[in-house]
């Protein structure tokens, strides 16, 4: 399981390769960052048992971070070159295409109000018509509705936004990340950012609990990407959006089967870009018979959440006490 997720990015670029999908894939590796001694000492643990594993990480000083990030704020790092970046519209848009060549056909705007087991088959009916079907595979992730209720009851909906400058100039943008890996960082509300193919800075983390375009709802982001480089002042920001992840409580994606001819899978954890696009394949294996010991994680019963219908506050709670720890790291 371990190396199935860990190679999980490089399955993603395989696949963006195979199929030829236009999606600004670069395999230049991740960054994952320390601002804390806390998580300085969990980046050296982690170091160590992921060599020890044979995986291919190095530590990087905190000079080694300020040259890799343009930015004074982390204490250590740690790289994986397996990782990378790729534009996510573009990959869902190659997926979509790579699936049609094959055979599929894809129906959008289909939202499905209602699954019905029909004697031997399935019949799911969508605001514009009905499917039967043998198999389904549910795939809703954080924006899973009452269509599935034991399942939208097992995970947390949380939503994570990224804000976007203009195109900076060539100076400024190797400043920030020469090597073009993407940085996550640890800490109580983790923070994310990249410089994409045309040169624009995007900084993601911690966002309103309701679906938002435009900048003014990510404000506290573009204070902070003032305060990782200071010297940013006077570009423009000119994009900002945010999506549901799903949140699960072991932090695990879960595989479930909750009847024959019925698969779901769900709870990425915010890393769904290359673990959703393992789980695809390994239900799409499940779905053509593969048995419990073929697969790389167990299918589990759906277990609900424990007061899940106050999650709202449970988060804005959580936020909350990120933000002020974040302060106090100064
Ligand atoms: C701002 C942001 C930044 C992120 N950054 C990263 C990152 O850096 N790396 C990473 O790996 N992941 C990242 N993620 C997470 C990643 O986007 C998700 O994990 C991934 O999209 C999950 O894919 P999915 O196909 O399972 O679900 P989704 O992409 O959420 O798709 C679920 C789909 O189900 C549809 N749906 C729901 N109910 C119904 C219904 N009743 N009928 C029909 N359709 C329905 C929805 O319309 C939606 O299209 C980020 C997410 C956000 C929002």
């Amino acid at each position: 399981m371990i190396d199935w997720a860990w190679n999980g990015p490089s399955r993603v670029f395989e696949l963006v390769r195979q199929h030829g999908m236009e999606c600004e894939a670069r395999q230049d590796g991740t960054i994952r960052a320390a601002y804390t001694t806390t998580d300085e000492r969990r980046i050296m643990q982690s170091i160590a048992q992921y060599v020890r594993h044979g995986m291919p990480v190095e530590l990087l000083s905190s000079h080694a971070m300020q040259s890799r990030t343009g930015s004074s704020r982390y204490l250590v790092g740690m790289l994986d070159r397996r990782g990378g970046s790729l534009n996510p519209l573009g990959y869902a848009r190659g997926l979509a295409a790579a699936a049609r060549r094959a055979g599929a056909e894809i129906y959008g705007a289909s939202r499905v109000l209602r699954v019905r087991r029909d004697g031997a088959h399935w019949t799911l009916t969508t605001v514009r018509g009905s499917v039967d079907a043998e198999q389904v595979v549910l795939g809703t992730n954080g924006y899973t509705d009452e269509v599935a209720a034991a399942v939208k009851n097992s995970l947390v909906p949380v939503y994570s936004a990224i804000i976007a400058t203009e195109p900076l100039p060539d100076a400024l943008a190797t400043t920030i990340l020469p090597g073009r890996q993407v940085v996550y960082e640890l800490g109580p509300l983790p923070t994310y950012f990249r410089v994409d193919e045309g040169n624009r800075l995007l900084i993601g983390g911690r966002s309103v609990l309701r679906s938002k375009q435009g900048l003014n709802s990510f404000l506290h982001l573009k204070r902070y990407a003032s305060r990782l480089w200071p010297f940013l002042n006077g570009i423009e920001w000119t994009h900002g959006w945010n999506g549901r992840v799903a949140i699960t409580l072991d932090h695990y994606p879960h595989v479930h089967e909750p009847a024959p001819g019925m698969l779901v899978g769900v709870g990425y954890n915010g890393r769904g870009v290359a673990m959703a696009t393992l789980v695809g394949e390994l239900l799409a294996r499940r779905a053509l018979g593969a048995k419990d010991d073929e697969l790389e994680l167990p299918i589990s019963p759906i277990a609900p959440v424990p007061l899940r219908r106050f999650w709202r506050v449970g988060v804005a709670a959580r936020i909350a006490y990120g933000r002020m720890r974040t302060r106090l790291s100064g």
